[in-house]
Order: C-alpha cells, then structure tokens, then sequence
C-alpha cells in the first residue's frame, strides 16, 4: 500500500520534472485542439472507483496536448513568472502534507513558515516590520482586501461602522486612481460594493505613471470625502511605477487610504538598482504583491500586508465558537487577515522560494528580467521595431511595422511556436506587449525570441506588403 502511494507521488513528481525538461523544445503554446481536450477529459461520470494509478496515467495522457510552457523561459505573455525548483517541491509538499492554513491549531508548521516567509518579504520588499501579512491567491485579492480595510478606515473616520451598517447609507466613499490602473481594482470595486462609478481616475505621465498634479487637483475636488487612493507599482504594461512618495504624502495630507497594488513591481524594491522607482513605498497604508509572479512561486500565490495590523484582522475575521484561537484580534490567526477561511498553506512555497535564492538571490533575478527586458528592446529596435515605452523594469512595448496589423503579427508569432507573447492597447495603438519574468530565461532565449518576432514580421511584409 505504502508502496503504491510513494509510485503514484514519485510517478507525478516525475511529470512535473519531465514537463520542465521537455518545455524547452515544443511550441511554448500547444495551439490545443478544444473538442479533442473536450472528449480527452470528458465523458460520462463513472459509476464505479477506478485505480489510483490508472487516474494519474489517464490525467497526464489527457493534460499533456493542453499545456502551455509558461514555466518555460520563452514565455513573455501576461505577467507569469516561473516556478521555481524549491518552491515547486514544497507546494508538492503542502498538497501531500494537506495542511489548512487557516489557524495555528490546524497547522502549526504552516503558520510558523507564513509568518517568517512574510517577513522575509516585508524585509525584500521595505513594507514596515509591523505590517500585517495575509497570504492570498493574487493581487486581486490583496488589492480586495487594501480597499476593504481602507473602506473600514475612511468610513469609520466619516463616522461610520461600515462593518455594522453596510454601505447604503454610507457617505460616498471616492477611489481615486490612476486612468492606467490595473483592471481588478475595478473589480475589487464592484465586489466591495463601491461599484465603478466610485472610481476617480487620474490622468497618468506618458509613460503610464499617475500624474501627481493631477492627483492634487483631483484630491482638492474631492476635498471633505472619505477616499481612498489606489499607487501602482508596476503598469502592467509599461513596468511605470507611480511616484509613491509625492502621491502618498498627498494622499495622507487629505486624511486619504493608501493602497498600492504592486503585484510584480514592488519586487523593484528588492534590488539596489531599482528600489529607487518604489521609493516612499514604505509610507503607504496597504499593498498587494504576487509571488507567483516576479518571485517565481508556483500558481497562485499573493500577499495582502496592511501597516494597521489590528484594522486588519478587525476588517478581515470572523468568529464563531467551534473555532479555537479566533476573536482575539491581538493575536490575529491567519485565517483572520484573509478572505478565506480554509486556505492552501502558500507560506512553505514562498519561504522556499527566498530561501532558495536568498536576499542577493531575489535582487539578481530582479535585475536580470530588467538588463533581459532591455536587451529584448534593444535586439527588436536595432531589427526595425519600434520601442513605445521606457523599459525600467521588465516590461517591453514594442510594434513591428504598421500597429495596426499588430494583432496578426501577435498571432502569427504565437503559432511560430518560439516564444509567446500577447497584444495590447496602449494610449490608442495595439503593441506587442512582452513581459519578462521567468528566473529560467536566458539571453539565448531573449535573442532566439527578438529574432522569431522579427523573421515573422519580416515574412508578414514580404506577403503582405
Ligand atoms: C497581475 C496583476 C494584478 C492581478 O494579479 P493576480 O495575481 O492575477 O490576482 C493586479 N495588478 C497588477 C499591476 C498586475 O500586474
């Protein structure tokens, strides 16, 4: 029996390892085929158990054809990260340990490595040591959580207990951010009851930063209402980070929340040579990271920190009797300081993840994706393409002759097969948006992918013209 466990995990183990190998050398997207996925996986539910061993087989045999290679080092779309060895091995762990992270009691070991790995984080990423952190599926749900505790804070200094009362009655609470925000803010908006029309936007620089005068004159009209203001470190299409320092001193001089959503570029801090494009993070009131993006963890991993730590678990908890250790919002549990309740133990891929790399580790990978962003740039600008952002950090707008056949070049690139990369709209042209973010990724891999891009546009034109 013991025999036949360790077959059926060392047999999964082994995919996992022969997917990463195998990556490398097929298409980065299968370009699957949907109905025979369909039938792969389908069929009528069974009456009957089937062997474990068969199940396992019958899953690898189905998945294969519709497996992407975003752990490989060629794929540049969305903002996706990789997974690294260690902390791939340890979320292996916390599926096989099956361990709920919700409180101390159900896992002692899982709350014990959340709260150094959210240290550790704290530290990399210059968030105040007695900020509050809640290990989450995502940015959008750490940007969910920034607003909810905001939503607490500017209410109850309007002199309302949203928690008791609820929002119908509520004075009208402004989010104020930028007009290039990510879109889940939008959506943490609508959950949270603000809706859309709550959001105020703020014109941005021309490299998609929030503009910081714009944001006084928009504060100034808003003067006398509860608001809360959404920094973004990190466009998600141009890497800009909002000027965090002058924006949060703005923000505080009108009693505002600050959030900042920085899923991949507060990781900016972790590095000497891009910690100042995130400076005066330190002064805000909430931020949301990932770490299944820029720090390479397995999906889905993010974290909500709030400097407030008790207005963070009086926001997020619950309590009820059959629950050991909850109510005490001194001593907050996990669970407290999430919008979960029972939760997957991330803590363990995280703490081996920075364990893995170590502090120098995570500033080196950082900077790599930069210096590799760059090159990206450099390598499609020198073969004709033109370059539409500043690349300070990882991310890299460009268009191959005319933008508005950008979206066939996009998909004509993806069926090539050598890399993967995705289209955007960004200040009224449709670019080609590459994100680099996967600790694998080689300068090999960079000049084989500029060169694919370009060959693919060249051969556009050349049927084309
Ligand atoms: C990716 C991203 C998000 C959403 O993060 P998830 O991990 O998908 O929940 C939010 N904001 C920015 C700037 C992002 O890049």
């Amino acid at each position: 029996m013991d025999d036949d466990l360790d077959q059926l995990f060392l047999r999964a183990a082994s995919e996992s390892a022969h997917h990463r190998t195998r990556v490398d050398e097929l298409p980065v997207h299968p370009s699957p085929d949907r109905s025979a996925l369909d039938a792969a996986f389908g069929g009528p539910l069974l009456t009957g158990p089937t062997d474990s061993q068969r199940v396992v087989e019958d899953l690898i045999a189905a998945a294969r054809p519709g497996l992407v290679g975003t752990v490989g080092p060629r794929f540049f779309g969305f903002v996706i990260g990789g997974a690294s060895p260690a902390a791939t091995a340890a979320d292996m762990l916390a599926a096989g340990w099956d361990q709920c992270a919700y409180n101390e009691v159900l896992s002692p070991a899982a709350a014990a490595a959340e709260r150094a790995a959210g240290g550790w984080v704290k530290e990399l990423l210059g968030i105040p040591g007695q900020a509050s952190v809640g290990f989450v599926t995502g940015a959008q749900a750490a940007n969910t959580v920034g607003l909810a505790v905001g939503r607490q804070r500017v209410l109850a200094d309007a002199g309302w207990d949203v928690a008791l009362d609820g929002l119908c009655a509520a004075p009208r609470v402004a989010i104020v951010a930028s007009e290039e925000r990510h879109a889940t803010i939008d959506r943490a908006a609508r959950l949270l009851g603000f809706g859309t029309r709550s959001i105020e936007p703020v014109a941005a620089t021309t490299q998609g930063a929030i503009d910081v005068d714009a944001l006084r004159a928009k504060l100034d009209e808003l003067r006398g209402r509860p608001v809360i203001v959404c920094l973004q470190a990190g466009n998600v299409n141009t890497g800009a980070c909002d000027d965090l320092r002058a924006a949060t001193e703005l923000a505080h001089d009108h009693a505002a929340w600050v959030h900042v959503d920085g899923a991949f570029g507060l990781w900016a801090a972790a590095s000497a040579r891009t910690a100042h494009l995130v400076d005066g993070l330190e002064l805000a009131d909430s931020w949301g990271t990932d770490a299944h993006k820029w720090l390479n963890v397995p999906y889905d991993c993010g974290l909500a920190f709030c400097a407030d730590a008790s207005l963070h678990a009086a926001t997020m908890s619950y309590a009820a009797a059959y629950l050991t250790g909850s109510g005490a919002l001194s001593d907050p549990v996990l669970g407290d300081l999430t919008p979960e309740s029972s939760r997957r133990a991330r803590g363990f891929a995280v703490w081996a993840a920075l364990r893995e790399l170590g502090r120098d580790g995570v500033a080196e990978l950082v900077d790599r994706c930069c210096a590799l962003a760059r090159r990206m740039a450099l390598r499609l600008e020198t073969g004709g393409a033109t370059v539409h952002n500043d690349v300070v950090l990882n991310q890299v707008l460009v268009s191959v002759g005319d933008p508005a056949r950008t979206d066939e070049l996009v998909g004509a690139v993806q069926q090539e097969g050598t890399c993967w990369v995705g289209g955007t709209t960004w200040r009224g042209r449709r670019l080609i948006r590459i994100s680099v973010s996967n600790a694998t990724t080689t300068e090999g891999d960079i000049d084989a992918s500029a060169d694919a891009i370009l060959a693919v546009a060249a051969s556009m034109a050349a049927a084309n013209p």
